[in-house]
């Protein structure tokens, strides 16, 4: 690990001016930044660790939204029994990812804004990453092992996949993300934070250098309380996902009123299914509807040798969130 320069600001203001005048890295848990430190693949000037500004920790259960501070602890909230029953898929998607130590430090800024776990990212080793260093190839096309990688949203740069859980229930259900940066207040909506990766794996979202993200709001909709995050992984606790769904349905009796699909550990982002959901909008949810919102959300897959099983993992996956997920509706069995 390289010497760098620690800032500790104690208000926004402060922390916006230190991110950009020094050029350094925004550290909240650290989960993941501190871990890249550590391996080689960053190696900022300065940390600007923002856990002194209180401010944007906590959570509200709104009648019209639900509000996330940026430093909410991913723990916190993923246990909130209140949260449980107003979004599961909020709360299953963060109590499904990393281990109780993890979610204990990391937070929900941080979770929505880690790395790509792609091993050639990882390891300094291999000298073909173009998100690491553009323009250097891609060990993972380039004949490497592609079993994690994304099969939705790839480019000929890069196939590295999304790995985060939470951000999957976030793009269902329309979020927007607040932040504040030298140009000052904006708010995003949350399907535009991130990039896909195109000619420039290396920009992975819209934010620009000062920017801190401050917060996460979610509209409530009838489809929140009848929601639910399924992930398939290699093994039951502690590893990302192989194919995982955030769904959420509201019925009108036998009838798809509203539907909310996005796929995680299969894209290069958060990936929210429209088609699937428009071809369930306005019919009957069953097994064979269900399977078949499946099967169109990985329509448009393009599986390498490694990474085929996914499509039918990830179809299977969004069939079986979406039952459940009506097992939750008022009425639904
Ligand atoms: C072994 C292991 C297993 C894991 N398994 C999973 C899993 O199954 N599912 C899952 O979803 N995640 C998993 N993770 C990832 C983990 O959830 C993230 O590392 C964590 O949520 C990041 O939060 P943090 O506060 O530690 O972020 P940090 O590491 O502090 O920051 C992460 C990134 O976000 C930037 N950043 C942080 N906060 C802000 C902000 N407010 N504004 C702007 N930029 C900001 C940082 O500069 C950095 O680039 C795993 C991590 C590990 C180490
Ligand atoms: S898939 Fe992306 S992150 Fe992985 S080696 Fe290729 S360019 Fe790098």
């Amino acid at each position: 690990m390289r010497n760098f320069v620690y800032h500790s600001p104690k208000n926004l203001s402060d922390a916006i001016d230190a991110v950009t005048e020094s050029g350094g890295d925004i550290l909240a848990g650290g989960t993941t930044v501190i871990d890249l430190m550590k391996i080689g693949v960053r190696e900022p000037s300065a940390l600007v660790d923002i856990t002194g500004l209180t401010d944007l920790e906590g959570h509200e259960i709104g009648a019209d939204s639900l509000r996330f501070g940026a430093l909410a602890r991913m723990a916190l909230v993923a246990d909130d029994p209140d949260l449980v029953t107003a979004a599961p898929a909020l709360t299953e998607s963060l109590w499904k990812a990393a281990s109780p130590q993890l979610r204990n430090v990391a937070r929900l800024g941080g979770n929505i804004l880690q790395r790509t776990r792609c091993p050639y990212f990882r390891d300094t080793a291999y000298a073909q990453c173009n998100k690491r260093d553009p323009g250097s190839g891609c060990a993972a096309l380039d004949g490497g092992v592609t079993s994690h990688h994304a099969i939705l949203g790839g480019s000929s740069a890069c196939v590295a996949m999304y790995p985060g859980d939470w951000a999957q229930a976030l793009i269902a259900f329309d979020a927007a993300v607040h932040t504040h940066g030298p140009g000052g207040r904006r708010t995003i909506p949350f399907a535009d934070l991130h990039v896909l990766p195109g000619d420039t794996p290396d920009v992975e979202t819209i934010l620009k250098s000062g920017e801190i993200v401050t917060g996460i709001t979610v509209p409530v909709v009838p489809a929140l309380k009848a929601s639910h995050y399924l992930k398939a992984r290699d093994r039951e606790s502690y590893a990302f996902a192989s194919a995982s769904a955030a769904v959420g349905v509201e019925m009108d009796g036998d009838t798809v009123r509203d539907v909310r699909i996005a796929l995680g550990g299969v894209a290069t982002t958060p990936w929210r299914a429209r088609a699937a959901e428009d071809s369930l909008k306005g019919k009957p949810l069953t097994e064979e509807t269900a399977r078949e919102a499946g099967r169109i959300a990985f329509a448009d897959a393009s599986e390498l040798e490694g990474s085929a099983y996914k499509i039918k993992l990830g179809a299977d996956v969004v069939a079986g969130a979406l039952m459940t997920a009506k097992s939750r509706a008022p009425g639904g069995k």
